[in-house]
C-alpha cells in the first residue's frame, strides 16, 4: 500500500504531527533548553478554513509611523542616526502575532532593538536567529536566579531590579566572563509592581558602582497611565525618574539609555522618549488610546490615526440554515428567531478567542456587510444571522477582526470596538487569539 492512512499506524501520525507543528526545531537549542516552546499551530496544519494574517506590511509601516512620531532619523551615507531609538516590544508571541516573524521584519526594517517579559521569550528569538539586543523586561529569572546564567548564554540583556540580582550576575560574570555584563535598572516611579523604590535606590545605586563585573547600560521605569487624557500622573512618575537619573549621575554614571515611554507616552509626551521608547500596541496597528475619549494631544491622536491594523482574524461559512419564526439558536437558547432567517455557522468559537461576551453582541463581516453574532458563541462555533446579507453562501469569507471589502461594501471591526463590547482593552484582544488559528504571515 503507497498511500498512508495515518490513523493505521499511530507512530507515524504522531511523528508527522510533531513535525508539522514545529517545522524547523532548532537542532542544538532544543536539548539545552529546559522550556519547552509552546506549540502553536502552523499553516501547514490548517485544514480548518480559521485564520488569523498577518500583514507585515502594515508593521513596518507602523514602525515608520512611531519613528516620525518620535523624531527618529535613520543613519544614512554621511549621516548618523538621530532622535530617540524605536524598541519593539515582542512580549506574548508579539502580543499573539507571531514573536520570530515579526522579529524578523522589524530587524530588516531597521528597529534597534526588542524587548520581551520572559527569558522564554527571548530564548525563541535567539532560536530563531534574531541577533538585535534584546532586553528581558518582566525581570523574573527563578527562585535562585538560576535564569540569569540562560540570559548570559544567550546573549541577552537582563532588567534588574534589586541587591542579589545584582550580586549573582557579578557572580556568573566573574566565572565566565571577561567584559562586564550589561543590564539595565528598572525604578518603580508609579506603577507599583516591580523596580526599585525610592527609599532603596541609593543602596542599590551605590552597590553597582562598587561593582565592576556588572555595567549598567539602561535606566528605566514604566508607566502607568500613560494613554489616559490626564497627564500629570505621568508627570509625576517623570519626575521621580528624574531624581532617580540625578542620583546616579551623582556618582559619575551615565548609562546609555534612560527609557520609560509605552507607545501612548511615545505618541504624546516629548518629555518622556529620552534615547529610546519601548513600542508595543502601535506596533501591531492599534491606538493605545481609548477611541470613545479622544486622547487631547492632536499630534498623537492624528499619529495614532495613520496606524494599520496587522492582525486580521477570519473564518468561513461552512452551513447555512433556514430557521422558521419562534426557533432558536445554540446554548441556552438565547436567541430566538423573530420571522424568518438565515442563520450561517462558522468553525471559531471562544478557544480561538473569539470572546464569549460577544455572545448576541458582537458582530462579523461578510461579503462587506455586518453580521450580529446569533445566540452564545461556543467553543468551536459561532451563528451568525445573515439574513440581510444578499447572497450570503457557503463558503463565504467571515471576518471577526480587521477590515473586509465586498460586494455589499467595506467596513471593519477594530480591536478597540471588540473591546468596548466585552469591556476589555485592545492589548487583551488581540493576545487572546489562541495558538490553536494559525498565523499566516503576508507580504504585500
Ligand atoms: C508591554 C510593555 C510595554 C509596551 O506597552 P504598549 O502600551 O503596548 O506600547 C513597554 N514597557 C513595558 C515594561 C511593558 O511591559
Amino acid at each position: 500500500m503507497s498511500h498512508s492512512n495515518p490513523f493505521e499506524s499511530p507512530e507515524r501520525a504522531f511523528e508527522t504531527t510533531q513535525r508539522s507543528l514545529d517545522p524547523s526545531p532548532p537542532a542544538e537549542a532544543s536539548e539545552e533548553l529546559r522550556v519547552h516552546r509552546p506549540r502553536r499551530a502552523a499553516p501547514a496544519d490548517a485544514v480548518r478554513p480559521t485564520r488569523a494574517e498577518i500583514n507585515l506590511g502594515n508593521l513596518r509601516h507602523n514602525l515608520r509611523v512611531i519613528e516620525r512620531a518620535v523624531g527618529r532619523v535613520a543613519a544614512a551615507p554621511g549621516r548618523a542616526a538621530a532622535g530617540p531609538e524605536v524598541w519593539g516590544v515582542l512580549k506574548a508571541d508579539a502580543y499573539g502575532h507571531g514573536a520570530s516573524a515579526v522579529a524578523r521584519t522589524l530587524e530588516r526594517a531597521g528597529v534597534s532593538g526588542l524587548c520581551v517579559a520572559l527569558l522564554e521569550e527571548g530564548l525563541e528569538l535567539r532560536a530563531a536567529g534574531i541577533t538585535l539586543p534584546i532586553v528581558v523586561m518582566g525581570g523574573y529569572y527563578g527562585p535562585q536566579q538560576r535564569g540569569l546564567e540562560e540570559v548570559l548564554e544567550a546573549g541577552l540583556v537582563p532588567v534588574l531590579y534589586h541587591r542579589e540580582q545584582v550580586e549573582r550576575l557579578a557572580q556568573l560574570t566573574r566565572d565566565r566572563r571577561e567584559r562586564p555584563t550589561p543590564f539595565h535598572l528598572k525604578v518603580d516611579t508609579g506603577m507599583g509592581r516591580l523596580g526599585v523604590r525610592g527609599a532603596d535606590l541609593d543602596a542599590l545605586f551605590d552597590q553597582i558602582v562598587a561593582t565592576p563585573e556588572v555595567e549598567l547600560v539602561g535606566l528605566m521605569s514604566h508607566l502607568a497611565c500613560a494613554d489616559a487624557p490626564d497627564p500629570e500622573p505621568t508627570f509625576a512618575q517623570l519626575r521621580l525618574f528624574e531624581q532617580a537619573k540625578a542620583a546616579l549621575a551623582r556618582r559619575g554614571v551615565v548609562p546609555r539609555f534612560y527609557h520609560v515611554a509605552n507607545s501612548a507616552a511615545a505618541l504624546a509626551l516629548p518629555t518622556s522618549r529620552y534615547g529610546a521608547v519601548r513600542a508595543g500596541i502601535a506596533l501591531y496597528g492599534v491606538s493605545p488610546f481609548a477611541s470613545r475619549e479622544p486622547y487631547p494631544v492632536e499630534a498623537a491622536r492624528s499619529a495614532a490615526a495613520e496606524l494599520r491594523p496587522v492582525m486580521r482574524v477570519q473564518s468561513e461559512i461552512v452551513a447555512l440554515r433556514e430557521i422558521p419564526n419562534g426557533e432558536a439558536i445554540g446554548y441556552g437558547h438565547t436567541w430566538r428567531a423573530n420571522g424568518a432567517r438565515t442563520i450561517a455557522t462558522m468553525p471559531i468559537g471562544y478557544a480561538d478567542g473569539l470572546w464569549r461576551a460577544l455572545s448576541n453582541r458582537g458582530s462579523v463581516l461578510v461579503r462587506g456587510k455586518r453580521a450580529p453574532i446569533a445566540g452564545v458563541v461556543s467553543m468551536d462555533l459561532t451563528a451568525v444571522d445573515v439574513t440581510d446579507i444578499a447572497g450570503a453562501s457557503l463558503g463565504d469569507e467571515v471576518v471577526v477582526l480587521g477590515a473586509q471589502d465586498g460586494p455589499l461594501g467595506s467596513d471593519q471591526i477594530t480591536a478597540d470596538e471588540i473591546a468596548a463590547i466585552v469591556g476589555t482593552i485592545p492589548w487583551e484582544i488581540v493576545t487572546n487569539i489562541s495558538r490553536r488559528v494559525p498565523r499566516f504571515f503576508r507580504e504585500p
